[in-house]
């Protein structure tokens, strides 16, 4: 539930490139909500390959400091990256899931009724802390050439937490099929749909899989909530065939990685498909998509994955009406389809879709 609080502190991390075009969009429409939500204080915070040019830091420690101690949640823009290596440089999007421990990228997925396309509404929890990432990779020189070797991290813990939040990301969707304006294609009770390869990865998977089916035998609050098992494979086949059979999808971290972006595929445009990274203590809304060099500084960014960030930030710390609001809002105007970005072939800006979006709320 939403803690009782007279302001919500918000970090603003806009980054580079269309993130400095749609932060301040989710912003607009965050204040535009009144008393719906507490106040919102905004504190506008330094990060990225800008940053970095200039001041020699792509995460300024002050940034962290200031999301650490100061603030109830944060949106994440873009961040451009080099070209090449650069001496120095990491990702700080990936240095702020560390620092956070943000350990979920959570991702819904889902299609407008009334507008073609596939039945969709999902939402995909993938596990950002091991698997293959953990980047312990070697190579060896053998008589028959070189052969290399990647090491991948299944561990109890980090199955154990992002199978628990699936399945109360499921409750939570339960709730919100109450809500008038729910869409969902999925009719019967929340479903959490664990994904694996334990036919040929019985350790790893093996592990991740039995973890994920403790965490819902162990609690009770979870009992209602149906458990089914896809192999990875199988699971992108029925996605792309029967999308609307989906509910909730747990993930490790490289199969998560690659559903999300075949999901995301399913519904148009990157610039509709919002996540957050969250953690247990915080939670940071961020759009999928990058910072679009090739139309950055044009007007003509599409608002929207940032918008739906903003809603799904307020959902994650309990305000799930304001954030039902939110996306109705932004359902109606793609719906209307008059006021829309050239990604979703209108030739509206920025802007126009931004203040659309707010007439409706
Ligand atoms: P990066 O290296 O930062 O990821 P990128 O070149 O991969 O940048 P993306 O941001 O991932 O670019 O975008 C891929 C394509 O989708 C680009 O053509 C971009 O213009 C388009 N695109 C991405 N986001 C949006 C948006 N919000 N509105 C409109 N078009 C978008
Ligand atoms: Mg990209």
């Amino acid at each position: 539930a939403a803690a009782i609080r007279s302001t919500l502190k918000l970090g603003m991390i806009p980054a580079d490139g269309i993130g400095k075009e749609v932060i301040p969009c989710a912003q607009r429409v965050l204040e535009a909500l009144g008393s719906a939500i507490p106040k919102p204080e905004f504190i506008p915070l330094l990060a990225g390959w800008e940053e970095f040019k200039k001041n020699g830091k792509a995460l300024p420690e002050e940034t962290i400091r200031v999301l650490k101690e100061e603030c109830d949640g944060a949106m994440f823009g873009s961040v451009s990256s080099p070209s090449h290596k650069v001496q120095g440089y990491s990702s700080p999007i990936v240095a702020l899931r560390k620092h956070l421990d943000l350990y979920a990228n959570v991702r819904p997925v889902s299609s407008v009724s009334g507008i073609p396309g596939p039945k969709i509404n999902m939402v995909i929890v993938r596990e950002n802390t091991e698997c293959l990432y953990i980047k312990k990779e070697e190579i060896h020189d053998s008589p028959q050439g070189k052969i290399s070797f990647a090491t991948r991290q299944i561990s109890e813990r980090a199955s154990s937490r992002i199978g628990k939040m699936a399945f109360e990301i499921a409750l939570r969707r339960a709730e919100e099929r109450k809500v008038k304006n729910w869409e969902g294609w999925w009719e019967g009770p929340s479903k959490v749909t664990i994904v694996h390869k334990s036919n040929v990865l019985s350790v790893t998977d093996g592990l991740f899989r039995e973890t994920v089916r403790k965490v819902k035998e162990m609690d009770e609050r979870f009992k209602g909530v149906l458990m089914e098992e896809q192999l990875v494979d199988s699971m992108v086949y029925r996605m792309f065939r029967e999308p609307e059979i989906f509910d909730v999808v747990v993930a490790p971290n490289l199969y998560g990685d690659i559903i999300s972006d075949g999901a995301a595929a399913l519904v148009g445009s990157l610039g509709l498909v919002p996540s957050i990274n969250a953690g247990d203590d915080f939670v940071m809304g961020e759009p999928v998509h990058g910072s679009a060099p090739d139309i950055e500084g044009k007007g003509m960014a599409n608002p929207i994955a940032s918008i739906r960030s903003a809603s799904l930030l307020l959902a994650s710390m309990g305000y799930t009406t304001p954030a039902a609001k939110i996306n109705t809002a932004v359902d109606s105007v793609l719906l209307q389809g008059k006021v829309l970005t050239p990604d979703l072939g209108g030739k509206s800006t920025t802007t126009e879709v931004t203040e659309e979006i707010i007439k409706r709320l």
